[in-house]
């Protein structure tokens, strides 16, 4: 029975913890966060989850010592510039839409950086030696990379470096250490991946998953409307909204009045209120999805 059992590593603590932990949640796999161990058995589900650090979860998935892992892009592009780690397979199987940040070039903001070429020659001090290697050779610059494993942006002021190669999100970070990004080389979000030699057995189970989270990261991109609409107003509204086949018109017990109920994205959601107030809808509701399965 051991195979009817999936693994899946996620980071301990940290950064993508709490949005993991989430998504294992939305799709119906509750651990009990008291009891957490290092190793811990999902109650409703053939799942276990192993809580790692995230530098070890690209290793541990492509080795298969777990079957997934939930890991930032810029990890598994760090541990594996071909798709394999010492040899064995790492697939990444779908984007999460989390954990978004970059990678950046970054210099004192008195540095007169203004193309890739200044970095002939100079130090650059980064903890993602082979993302930065893959980048300078794809543009002919040769620059002295210095591993460091922690707080990068000290490192010009400590006269380590003249330069940094590191994760940026709001840029914070950079301007208070009298840093400016110059280029933004590697974009990153987590990401789910894994092991390229998954055992048949378990190929049903992985499925499953793969349902249950494909129809949780479609609801986070769309949100169910509800409105009332004057009767001659509805050719319009579902002109505007044609939701998935197509929208739910419901009579009110006042004439001549109709519901309507829509799913639709949340990027367009300001723009379609605007549409459908401008042909008269009325107490327009916009709710949360949980799940939507097509
Ligand atoms: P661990 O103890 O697991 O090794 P860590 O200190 O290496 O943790 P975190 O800082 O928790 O890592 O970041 C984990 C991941 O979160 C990063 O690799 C990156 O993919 C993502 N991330 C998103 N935004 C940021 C940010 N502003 N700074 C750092 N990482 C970010
Ligand atoms: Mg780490």
């Amino acid at each position: 029975m051991e195979n009817s059992l999936l693994r899946i590593a996620i980071q301990a603590k940290g950064r993508l913890n709490e949005d993991s932990m989430a998504l294992l949640r939305d799709i119906g796999i509750k651990i009990d966060e008291s009891k957490r161990k290092f190793l811990a058995q999902a109650p409703d589900f053939p799942l276990e989850v192993l809580y790692l650090r995230d530098d070890d979860i690209p290793q541990v998935v492509a080795a298969g010592t777990a079957d997934l892992g939930i890991v930032g892009l810029n990890e598994v592009a760090e541990n594996s510039t071909d798709g394999t780690i010492d040899g064995s397979p790492l697939q990444i199987i779908r984007e999460l839409g989390f954990g978004q940040c970059r990678i950046s070039l970054a210099v004192p903001k008195a540095e007169p950086c203004d193309s890739p070429a200044w970095f002939e020659g100079k130090r650059i001090a980064t903890s993602y030696p082979n993302i930065l290697r893959h980048y300078l050779s794809g543009i002919g610059v040769n620059a002295l990379i210095e591993v460091i494993a922690g707080s990068v942006e000290v490192a010009p002021a400590a006269g380590i470096a003249d330069a940094i190669f590191d994760i940026v999100s709001s840029g914070g970070t950079l301007v208070s250490n009298g840093l400016k990004e110059v280029e933004k080389v590697f974009h990153s979000q987590a990401v789910l991946v894994a092991c390229g030699q998954l055992p048949a057995a378990k190929q049903p189970l992985l499925d499953e998953l793969l349902f249950r989270i494909d129809s949780a990261l479609v609801s986070r991109q769309k949100k169910y409307l509800v409105m009332n609409l004057p009767q001659e107003a509805i050719e319009q509204a579902v002109r505007i909204v044609p939701a998935m086949r197509s929208p739910t018109i419901m009579p009110l017990a006042a004439q001549g009045w109709y519901a309507m109920h829509a799913v639709i994205e949340e990027s367009q959601l300001w723009e379609k209120i605007r549409q459908l107030k401008a042909i008269g809808a009325e107490g327009i509701l916009v709710l949360n999805t949980d799940k939507i399965i097509p």
